[in-house]
Formats: C-alpha cells, sequence, structure tokens
C-alpha cells in the first residue's frame, strides 16, 4: 500500500489489538478488504451494514462481513456507516457469500447485483417518494371562512385524500389546509405513494375452493414441512390448468398463518399481470402486503419496496429473478412457477440461475420451495426421481376438462404458398365461423428472417454480430435482433448487383398480413417485443382477449405464456422446428416445453380445444410427446442421451468465454487457456477453444472452452488455475465464468 494513503491518526497508535472490519467491497476485487473503524463508528459496525471506504484514490461503498480484533498497523480507516440497522440480514448474506462461491463470482460483484440500484451507490441519492394525506377528524365544529367550509365538506363527504388530489379540486389550497390542520378540524400524515400498475385497478373478486385430491396431498406436505421448518423442496407436476396455482395460494396462506413470508418467482413479471391479481384478490387483507418487484419501479420506489421488505412489513414478495435476494427477515416458502423457464438465468455479468438460488436460500433459512412447471426441467425432474426433492403430481385439469387433442400437420415435401398449410387455414376458418378465438404462435418476430438475392443467394448480415439482418416491411429496414443495428434494405446485391432481393421465411408481421388477407373481416392482433414495447400495450392485448375483441392472436412465444383464455379454442403452431435446429444439447428440451405450453392455452374454457402443428420432423420426440401430452416419455428418451453424452443431470459444466475486438488475439489467448487447463485438469474435460455459435457479438470475437466433469469438486479446482491465468489477461480481452450454463451461443 502507497503510505501516503495511509490516513492520519489523532492520538497514541494502540498496541492492542483493535476492531477490524471486513468488507466485500462492491467492485470487481477478488477478496474482500480490511479496515480500521475509527472509534466513534465502534458503536456501530456490525455484519451487513453498508460503509464508505478508501480505496486506491477513491471512495467506494461495500458491506461489512464480519468484525473481528486484531493488529490494525497499515490498515486505513473505514470512513462512513450508512445504515443503522443491518441492510442484509446475516442469512440473507451467508447465502449471499454461499452463492458468491459457487459461482466464482467475485462477492462484492454479487452484493451489486443483490442490491437494488438506489442501495449500491454512494453517488445516487434516492429520492422517496411520498406524499401528503388529508383526513377530517371526528370534530363537527364548523370552520370560520367559506373556502376552509368547502374544503372541508368535500373531504367529510370522501375521506381521506391526497394533496395533489385536493389541490384539483381547490385551487391553491395550502394555506386553507395548513389552517384546518391548525384548527385540529383535519389531521395529516405522510404516505409512500403508490404508482404501481399492479395496483391501478382494484384486485378482482376472489373464489377459494376446496382442493381436490392431488391438491390436498401437495398442500398436506407443505404444512408438515413448514411445522417442523425444515428446509423441503417439492416439484409440483402439473398440466396447464391442474390447479397448480391455487396449491401456491394456500400454501402461502397457511406460511403467513405461521408468521413467516413468501416470495413467488415468476420468469417475467410483466408478462404476469394475471397471476398478480389474483395473489391480491386473495390477500387483499390489510396486514398481508403483496409488494411487486418488476422494471417498471423507479429507484426510489424499488428503496422504498426493498426497506419495507427489510422491516418485515410485507408478506408476500412477487417479481422476477432479481426477487430471490428480497430481504425478507423470515422466509418460509419460495414459490419458483413455471421453473423450467430460461428467463431465471442471468445472462451476463453475475451468471445465476435463480431457481437454483432458490434452493440454496431456502436452504439456510429451512424454508419449503415449491418448484411448479407442466414441463419439469430434465434436472428437476431427475432430482425429483432421486429423491433429493419431493414430487407432488397434479395429473388432471380441473373439472376434469380434458387436455387438447393435437395433431402433427407434416409440411416434408410440400410446398406452401404462405406460411400456413390448408389445414390451418381451414380450422382457422371454423374458429371464426363459430366465434371462437384462435391463438397462432410463430417463434420469430419482424417480416422475414433474412432477405435473399435469388440471383446469388447471397444474405445480409449485421456488421457487429454473426447474425442474418430480420427484415422488417412496417419499417422497411433491415434490423438486428442482437444489437439493434438498423439499416435500409439496399436495391441491389452488393456482390453480384443483381436486383431481385426478396424477403425469405415469415416472422409475425408477416403472418399478421398473410392473415388479414385471408380473413378479412377478422380482428387479428399481434403480440411480441416489437408489439409491446409501449408500456401497457401487452395488458391491452391480454384485454383484448379477455374480452372477446380478438379473433385470432398471433405471436412470439410471449403467447404461449401463463395466459388463460377460457374463449380460446384453436391453438396453432406455425413452424416448430426452428427451435429443434439450435446447437444446443437443450433444443429438445426447449423445443417440448414450448409446445406443450402453447398447446395448453387451448380448451380451458367449457369448450375442448384443439391444436395444429406445422413441423417438417413429425417423428421427432420432442413433437411426438407433446402431442401425446407425455412428458414422462419424452424425458426417458432424452435423459439416455443425456447419460450417454455425460451431459446435466449426469455432468456438470462450466463454459468460459473469451471476449475481445481482435480476432486473432482472442484465438490465440483462447489456445493458450485450453493448453494450460488441459495440464492440470484431472477429472475434467476440456473443449475447445471454439468460436461461439454467436462467434461476433456487438463487435467482438468470442470463443469459448467449454469444461465437463461428472462431479463439481474438480470443475471448481480448475477454476483456481482460470483465476490464475485470467490475472494476467490485458484489459482488451474479457473472461466470462458461466457455471451451469443454460444456452451456449
Ligand atoms: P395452473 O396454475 O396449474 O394453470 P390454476 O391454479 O390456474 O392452474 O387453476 C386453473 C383454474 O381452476 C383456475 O380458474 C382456478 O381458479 C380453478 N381451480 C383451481 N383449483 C380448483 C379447485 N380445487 N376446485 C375448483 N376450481 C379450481
Ligand atoms: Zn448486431
Amino acid at each position: 500500500m502507497n503510505p501516503l494513503d495511509a490516513p492520519t491518526r489523532v492520538g497514541e497508535p494502540s498496541p492492542e489489538p483493535a476492531p477490524i472490519a471486513t468488507v466485500a467491497v462492491l467492485a470487481p476485487l477478488e477478496k474482500p478488504l480490511s479496515y480500521a473503524i475509527p472509534p466513534l463508528l465502534r458503536e456501530q459496525i456490525q455484519p451487513g451494514v453498508r460503509v464508505v471506504v478508501p480505496l486506491g484514490r477513491r471512495r467506494a461503498l461495500g458491506v461489512v462481513l464480519e468484525v473481528a480484533c486484531g493488529k490494525d498497523d497499515g490498515l486505513r480507516l473505514l470512513d462512513e456507516v450508512l445504515d443503522a440497522q443491518p441492510l442484509l440480514p446475516p442469512d440473507l448474506l451467508n447465502f449471499l457469500r454461499r452463492a458468491a462461491a459457487y459461482y466464482h463470482h467475485p462477492l462484492g460483484e454479487v452484493l451489486r447485483t443483490a442490491l437494488p440500484a438506489g442501495l449500491s451507490s454512494i453517488t445516487t441519492r434516492v429520492a422517496i417518494l411520498t406524499e401528503r394525506l388529508y383526513r377530517p377528524t371526528p370534530s363537527s365544529v364548523v370552520p370560520p371562512g367559506t373556502r376552509q367550509r368547502e374544503v372541508l365538506a368535500w373531504l367529510r363527504e370522501r375521506g381521506e385524500a391526497s394533496l395533489a388530489e385536493i389541490a384539483a379540486q381547490f385551487p391553491a389550497p395550502h394555506a386553507v389546509l395548513k389552517r384546518l390542520v391548525e384548527l385540529e378540524m383535519l389531521s395529516v400524515r405522510e404516505a409512500e405513494r403508490r404508482r404501481d400498475p399492479f395496483f391501478a385497478a382494484p384486485p378482482p373478486a376472489d373464489a377459494r375452493p376446496t382442493p381436490s385430491a392431488d391438491q390436498q396431498r401437495a398442500l398436506e406436505l407443505v404444512l408438515e414441512s413448514l411445522a417442523a421448518r425444515r428446509f423441503a423442496p417439492m416439484l409440483l407436476h402439473g398440466v396447464t390448468g391442474s390447479g397448480k396455482t391455487e396449491v401456491y395460494l394456500q400454501a402461502i396462506s397457511a406460511t403467513l398463518g405461521q408468521g413467516r413470508q413468501a416470495l413467488v418467482l415468476v420468469p417475467e413479471i410483466a408478462l404476469t399481470p394475471q397471476l398478480v391479481a389474483r395473489f391480491r384478490a386473495r390477500f387483499r387483507d390489510a396486514d398481508q402486503r403483496v409488494a411487486v418487484l418488476h422494471s417498471g419501479l423507479s429507484d426510489g420506489e424499488r428503496y422504498d419496496a426493498w426497506r419495507a421488505i427489510a422491516r418485515g412489513e410485507i408478506s408476500i414478495v412477487i417479481g422476477a429473478r432479481s426477487a430471490i435476494f428480497a430481504p425478507l427477515p423470515d422466509l418460509g416458502i419460495i414459490v419458483v412457477d413455471e421453473e423450467h423457464e430460461a428467463g431465471y438465468k442471468q445472462g451476463e455479468g453475475w451468471r445465476y440461475h435463480a431457481r437454483d438460488l432458490a434452493l440454496l436460500r431456502a436452504q439456510r433459512c429451512a424454508a419449503v420451495v415449491i418448484l411448479g412447471s407442466a414441463t419439469p426441467a430434465m434436472t428437476s425432474f431427475h432430482r425429483a426421481r432421486t429423491g433429493a426433492t419431493a414430487y407432488l403430481s397434479l395429473s388432471e385439469r380441473i373439472l376434469g376438462r380434458p387436455l387438447p387433442e393435437v395433431s402433427l400437420v407434416d409440411l416434408s415435401g410440400r410446398r406452401l404458398s404462405g406460411a400456413l398449410a390448408p389445414e390451418l387455414v381451414e380450422a382457422l376458418a371454423e374458429n371464426l365461423a363459430r366465434r371462437e378465438q384462435s391463438l397462432l404462435l410463430l417463434n420469430r418476430r419482424g417480416f422475414a428472417p433474412f432477405l435473399l438475392c435469388r440471383e446469388c443467394g447471397a444474405t445480409f448480415r449485421c456488421p457487429n454480430c454473426e447474425i442474418t439482418l430480420t427484415y422488417y416491411q412496417s419499417h422497411r429496414h433491415l434490423r438486428c435482433h442482437y444489437c439493434d443495428y438498423v439499416q435500409r434494405p439496399p436495391q441491389q446485391c452488393p456482390d453480384c448487383g443483381g436486383t431481385s432481393l426478396d424477403p425469405e421465411g415469415a416472422g409475425t408481421e408477416r403472418l399478421e398480413e398473410e392473415l388479414a388477407a385471408a380473413f378479412p373481416g377478422a380482428r387479428i392482433a399481434r403480440m411480441d417485443r416489437d408489439t409491446t414495447r409501449r408500456k401497457g400495450a401487452h395488458q391491452g392485448l391480454i384485454e383484448g382477449m379477455e374480452l372477446g375483441a380478438i379473433d385470432i392472436l398471433i405471436g412470439t412465444q410471449m403467447v404461449a405464456k401463463g395466459h388463460d383464455f377460457p374463449g380460446v379454442t384453436l391453438v396453432g403452431v406455425v413452424g416448430a422446428d426452428a427451435s429443434l435446429n439450435f446447437p444446443d444439447f437443450r433444443s429438445a428440451e426447449r423445443t417440448f416445453a414450448l409446445l406443450t405450453q402453447v398447446a395448453g392455452r387451448a380448451g380451458r374454457g367449457e369448450r375442448p380445444g384443439r391444436v395444429l402443428i406445422q413441423t417438417y420432423a413429425p417423428a421427432h420426440h420432442a413433437l411426438t410427446c407433446a402431442a401425446r401430452h407425455d412428458y414422462l416419455a419424452f424425458y426417458e428418451q432424452e435423459i439416455a442421451f443425456r447419460r450417454d453424452l455425460g451431459y446435466p443431470p449426469f455432468g456438470h459444466l462450466i463454459n468460459l468465454v473469451l471476449s475481445g475486438n481482435q480476432p486473432a488475439q482472442v484465438e490465440s489467448r483462447g489456445a493458450e487457456l485450453a493448453a494450460e487447463l488441459d495440464q492440470v485438469s484431472a477429472g475434467v474435460e476440456v473443449l475447445g477453444p471454439a468460436p461461439c455459435a454467436l462467434a461476433r457479438l456487438r463487435g467482438r470475437t468470442r470463443f469459448q472452452i467449454l469444461l465437463k466433469a461428472a462431479a463439481r469438486p474438480p470443475l471448481h479446482r480448475l477454476l483456481a488455475a482460470v483465476d490464475a491465468w485470467r490475472r494476467k489477461l490485458p484489459r482488451t480481452l474479457n473472461l466470462a465464468i458461466d457455471v451451469d450454463p443454460l444456452d451456449m451461443l
């Protein structure tokens, strides 16, 4: 350390041992740092509080991990303590330390990811949004002034109102209100302002059905584990509409009854307004507060929510993957809905998986975990098979509603004039004639996946990424779905000068056009990332479906997720094969899950549903098993293949992704790393380096080295060698460590 940085001390240097704080600084440092504690701050320092510390020449934020006695010679003094109470309760802090070790990620970065933005930086000052609320007191005295009488009469009529609401009725009411408060005719309080879209409408009515026998069995296990306060992971496997959500609701109700709190994780919060509404309806009592953590919250709102949760004022937190860090003080149950969804995995920075963290966290606080899915991840089902997780199945739809009949429409050897086969067109026509709703899945947005030169076969690629540009008719442009690069479509092929450049293949935009031409009278809507960018647009489409204002809804996988539209009796899948051809060992698993999900949207109401799937691979087990609603048969085939190749759950993977601006440098350094690892790789297979499937992304060249082993310890030992190598890496190169990678593009 530079002696000039050493703080000047007042008084004698003490020869006695002094308290020293171990601090995880919120920066990409490998290890926590030690700081001396100025005497004035000693009372306030405890594990879990945030502190400001000197780091090099700047000041940085950190979290205290430990306070111990030692020799503080040469240690710098920490500057400031920011929290009176630990912001991170001990079990949450322990959990995050374990998580950092598991993912081999710096603890400071882990903490920064876990804390809401407003709490993880010293420069942002969070504005807490509050408002003043005025309420008439029981006094029946009549005030002297006319304006005072008017305002008071209005408030007595209405009850409590905010300053903004009063000002909307009476211009400049401040003086009048102040006087009325002085006269003790009004009381005033400051309250947190809630502008949350999830709380805009009043909750719907709640029906609390009597559990079915299957549901009852699941609930009994939950109750037993809660009573014993033990860690109890369970897989709740139930087809769509079998009553999983009802199990969550009743299990949570029992947890709250025990005085503990609940955490509900969903893959994408913006897509789940229906689920949130059901929770609000069930837990509407004032003392059972539900908080929804979503990306639309401002930093201030997130900060408020985090504080309220930490104080124990919130009973239920619902949110996407980062909600796994919510500081609930006595967490009794974690629900992971649609546990198989890829959205639980963070794609960059700290690449954690929220479902796996849910298990880790629940273990630390002796909580119940319910993993719910109609198509459990292979790894989750395997754990249930081997007894590591309890297995609960809801084998039928509620009220004995049949699952829809699924037919595969074989496209091999056929040439279609558009994206739709005649069978699907006919089925759509029948549904329209019966005034029933249809849903079409095409998992590709834009007009066409590429623009093709008819003369030389050239396509157009993004200059920053190794990806063809998607053609948008509506905007007359080509766009990269990875980096948002946009260009005008050229008039001539830059390779051969040819002038017949045609959009090839179909995306949702083109499908919408094709449908509008085929069914001029139909009310058609489209749901994909392009049409739901605007605030409220997604909600508008859901309402359109609920109210029957839409006949045909087309969309990407967004339409497959979680919705409950009882009016839908036909589901069509246009092009089910695209996801099968992904260069990834999980492509069959993903395809099966998506098809099963979307098929589950049909026939949820009183009329039975049917499903048509267009495919070039009608014999593939992902399709045949999805068509028969046969999860088990799919699992058996797929697990055999995983066993043969040593893929999860039989082996463990860590993916190392090396990226940089200079292709030659990335390649040679990648080879160097692989060679070094090869020498110390006992028990681990080192595969690569190989260019990633996305060999260039946002202008950076990418190579990967895949580490594969039957057990985890040798993998983690190998990471020590990776660390040593990484320390010598020039700044122009980046090495990302992805433990349990989900996709390897
Ligand atoms: P999932 O989450 O598995 O899709 P839900 O919990 O949403 O299933 O249940 C589907 C429908 O059945 C919902 O409308 C729900 O209110 C209703 N339901 C759930 N359990 C019961 C029950 N035991 N008796 C009657 N209706 C039920
Ligand atoms: Zn790009």
